[in-house]
Formats: C-alpha cells, sequence, structure tokens
C-alpha cells in the first residue's frame, strides 16, 4: 500500500469529470488499497480519486472517525436528495486548514458497486450524507468552493491565495 500525494485546488485535473469504472481490475483494488491508507493518514472522512490524481469514479468514506472502516464505492450517484437542506462546516484536503458552512441536502440515497462487484444503496442523513455529496462531487469536478455564494468566496479570497 502507498500514501499518495493529495492534490491542491488549482490542480486541473480536478476540474476534471471522473470516468466510469467498466471493470473491477487489480489496478482498481490498489488504487482503492493505496486512497483508504492516504485517507487515513490525512485524517479524512472521504476521499475522491481525482484528488490524488486520478480521473476515475472511486470514493472512499468513513464519517465514523471512531473506527477502522472504510467503504469503497465504485460508480457513485446519488439518486435522491431531500428537499430539507442542512448548513455545517465542512473541510477538504485539497484545501488544508480551510473550513467552510456548506449548504447541502439534509439526506440523500446512494448507489454505487463495492470492491466485490456487488451493487449497494445507502440511506444517509447528517454527516453520512454531506460526505457522500462532497466526494461525488469530486467525481463531477466541483469543489467546496463552487457551493459559496458570491459574498462567501469574496471573503476568503485572501486565503485561497495562500494555498
Ligand atoms: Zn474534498
Amino acid at each position: 500500500m502507498a500514501v499518495l500525494e493529495i492534490r491542491k485546488f488549482k490542480d486541473p485535473i480536478l476540474r476534471q469529470k471522473s470516468q466510469d469504472i467498466e471493470e473491477i481490475t487489480d489496478e482498481i483494488r490498489k488504487l482503492a488499497q493505496d486512497m483508504k491508507e492516504t485517507m487515513e493518514k490525512n485524517q479524512g472522512v472521504g476521499l475522491a480519486a481525482p484528488q490524488i490524481g486520478i480521473s476515475k469514479r472511486i470514493i472512499v468514506i468513513n464519517p465514523d472517525l471512531t473506527n477502522r472502516e472504510f467503504s469503497v464505492l465504485l460508480n457513485p450517484k446519488i439518486t435522491k436528495i431531500s428537499r430539507e437542506k442542512e448548513t455545517n462546516e465542512e473541510g477538504c484536503l485539497c484545501f488544508p486548514r480551510l473550513f467552510l458552512k456548506i449548504k447541502r441536502a439534509k439526506e440523500v440515497e446512494a448507489e454505487g458497486t463495492k470492491e466485490n462487484g456487488e451493487k449497494i444503496k445507502i440511506n444517509a442523513k447528517g454527516l453520512l450524507a454531506r460526505v457522500l455529496q462532497h466526494e461525488i462531487d469530486h467525481l463531477n469536478g466541483i469543489l467546496i468552493i463552487d457551493r459559496l455564494n458570491f459574498w462567501q468566496r469574496w471573503k476568503i479570497r485572501k486565503e485561497l491565495r495562500k494555498i
């Protein structure tokens, strides 16, 4: 396993739309392992492949920092979102030391494929719902700053220049 370098927010790869995973190969399984290790090392609650420079639809999540259970999801997508929204503080490994109040759907339903090929459906709320939305945004080239309004973004312009 290997800890991989996390790309910073100006890296153009973070703006690309990632490719679907057609087949679960050894390469994909190794990538998932490396992503788990990279996320754990950086104490993240989620990581998407573009963050380590790979434009593929794979995310790892662990919103429960008290355990070492990581979930890998291939080709994840949000299939339902609640109309009810929730604003909470959110960070991103691509924006070190920056925490922003981001408004997101309070509950989501997501689908994806596990490493063993099994298809799963997740009903999530609270932090898990937030992490899923955040990581799936990464697969579509969307970053947390895109979720801010003009004034919120203007207020953090100096911090952004330092990253
Ligand atoms: Zn992120």
